[in-house]
């Protein structure tokens, strides 16, 4: 089922968390909404979902206005972050709660029931477990009981709430492996909210980023990391350094870093904008390397992990983070004190051209 969100606004009291939102979710797609706390997600799911309704604006659903249905009449199933299961049900009494409390002429018979709740227990893979009570589950296994219990009056949509969010690392990329799984093979229209970017980008089909109460931009994965629509997105999405940069035939040139705007050395030059380079896109050198190489210090290293964190500071004085490989960290000796080259990879400004070589 497809959803339109059309200029939709809510506010509360005198602040506005959402401003005129449209937006499509696609039939069977699995979309994340992705933003910092306070950015309006969860009141733009709770829209969706008619938990709540917007002050202007509808809601369609596979093309009807649904803006004055409940979320029952909407056929939305819902997984939140904090685990609403109920405590003194078995895992397979609350998975088969919502279909034991449908109307009568709608509910299931008791095999049917128990033939449903036993196929979502082994979507979910918890086929082992219905007896156990949600006390005696890990906090993995009760998000996926959750998701069974969301699923089975067989929703429209899902809608998701920052589901992982409660958990610890390792499990959160474990499951979001298995939701982008279970999705493809069930491909019930689903909204993800998360504020996690690593999550966003790895399980979803498209991403829509969320900001103060509006979309900064839409796109698939791919397309929202590589072609960032503005300087927030490119923040929101990884680590940055910030430079100035002046554009000079389609190229950038680094010369120097935003806070020098401030003592007035910069900010005369039209021609000079804010750039922006990712920690793994500076690479070092011991010796000058082409014309945008500029000295820097060590700072700290860090070499624990798949890349080594190098923190320097620029001959301008300002920290940087760069990133490099374990053969570069060998290679040049880094270590606190020395003096290395700094050479972008790549330059990204939002001024005039969306991508300058460096
Ligand atoms: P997110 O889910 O992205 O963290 P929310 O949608 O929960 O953000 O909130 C967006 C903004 O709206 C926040 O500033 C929040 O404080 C405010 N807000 C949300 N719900 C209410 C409410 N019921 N009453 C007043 N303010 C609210
Ligand atoms: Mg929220």
């Amino acid at each position: 089922m497809s959803i339109q969100v059309r200029n939709v606004t809510k506010r509360f009291g005198r602040f506005t968390a959402l401003h005129g939102i449209d937006l499509d979710v696609h039939s069977g797609e699995l979309l994340a909404l992705l933003g910092p706390s306070g950015s309006g997600k969860t009141t733009l799911l709770r829209i969706i979902s008619g938990l709540d309704a917007p002050d202007t604006g509808s809601v369609i659903l596979h093309g009807e206005d649904a803006t004055r249905k409940n979320p029952r009449e909407r056929r939305v199933g819902f997984v939140f972050q904090h685990y609403a299961l109920f405590r003194h049900m078995t895992v397979f009494n609350n998975v088969g709660f919502g279909l034991r409390v449908l109307p009568r002429r709608r509910r299931p018979s008791k095999a049917e029931i128990r033939d449903r709740v036993f196929a979502l227990l082994k979507l979910v893979q918890l086929e082992n477990l219905a007896d156990r009570y949600p006390a005696q589950l890990s906090g993995g296994q009760r998000q996926r009981v959750a998701l069974a219990r969301a699923l089975a009056v067989e929703p429209k949509v899902l809608l998701l709430d920052e589901p992982f969010g409660a958990l610890d690392a390792k499990v959160r990329k474990e499951l979001r492996r298995w939701l982008r799984r279970l999705h493809d093979e069930i491909h019930v229209t689903s909204v993800f909210v998360t504020h996690d970017q690593e999550e966003a980008l790895e399980v979803a089909d498209r991403v829509v980023i969320t900001n103060e109460g509006r979309i900064e931009q839409v796109g698939t994965p791919d397309e929202v990391y590589q072609h960032p629509a503005n300087p927030f997105v490119y923040h929101f999405l990884g680590d940055v350094n910030l430079f100035h940069a002046r554009i000079d035939g389609g190229a950038a040139h680094i010369t120097g870093h935003p806070a020098a705007v401030h003592d007035g050395q910069s900010g005369a030059d039209p021609d000079t904008t804010e750039a922006f380079v990712r920690p793994h896109l500076l690479e070092l050198s011991i010796e000058p390397n082409g014309t945008n190489s500029f000295e820097a210090t060590v700072a700290h290293v860090n070499p624990a992990g798949p890349f080594v964190k190098v923190e320097l500071i620029s001959k301008w004085g300002v920290p940087l983070q760069a990133n490099v490989s374990q053969e570069c960290y060998r290679a040049l000796q880094l270590r606190r004190d020395l003096r290395v080259f700094v050479v972008p990879k790549e330059i990204r400004t939002f001024a005039d051209t969306k991508r300058a070589e460096p």
